[in-house]
């Protein structure tokens, strides 16, 4: 099988109050394993692990009229869920908006790991995971997404997301195995 060129995987918003606390969606807890298992296997293969978290301020964050407070800077509920295991190997980088690019160092960092594709994982597929997508492809990156390793809150949603990024970006759905194989 074809091997992805340079990839990085970047995981969206795994974070306590996406998985279990404020926004909490049982549809996230279901990816867990999976998600855990795609970075084991990424670190594994020298393949950078980015975390692109929300962590947002509180009272001033454009986003929190619309979704009320959640991964608040500084709280539990802006941290990693324990089961991904962040590693000091790992890169976390916080955002204040949907996309993980949008005003963050994302771009320059996976400039400087020489990364040309990104495999988007995390929540929600059709909200922050489309975003980051969308400036990534903008932003000349190839990218892929793991299906098994992304969500949304519904099955509308989550199938919406995915189609909206293989049509958009060219970002095709690859189970596990097949990126675990391509890395
Ligand atoms: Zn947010």
């Amino acid at each position: 099988m074809k091997k992805l060129d340079k990839p990085a995987i970047l995981v969206v918003d795994m974070l306590n109050d996406f998985v279990t606390g404020a926004l909490a969606c049982d549809r996230g807890r279901a990816i867990v394993p999976a998600t855990a298992r795609l970075l084991d296997a990424a670190r594994e293969a020298g393949v950078p692990v980015i975390f692109c978290n929300d962590c947002h301020l509180p009272g001033i964050d454009h986003e929190l009229a619309l979704w009320g407070d959640h991964a608040i800077a500084g709280t539990p509920g802006a941290e990693v869920i324990p089961e991904l295991k962040l590693s000091e190997k790992d890169y976390v980088v916080p955002k204040r908006r949907y996309s993980g690019f949008f005003q963050t160092s994302l771009d320059i960092l996976l400039r400087e790991l020489g990364v040309k594709t990104v495999v988007i994982t995390g929540l929600h597929a059709h909200m922050c995971c489309r975003h980051t997508a969308a400036d990534a492809y903008q932003l000349g990156y190839d990218v892929v997404v793991a299906k098994e390793a992304t969500d949304s809150f519904t099955e509308e949603d989550y199938l919406n997301g995915l189609a909206y990024l293989k049509t958009c970006y060219g970002a095709d759905a690859l189970s596990n195995d097949e990126l675990i194989a391509m890395f």
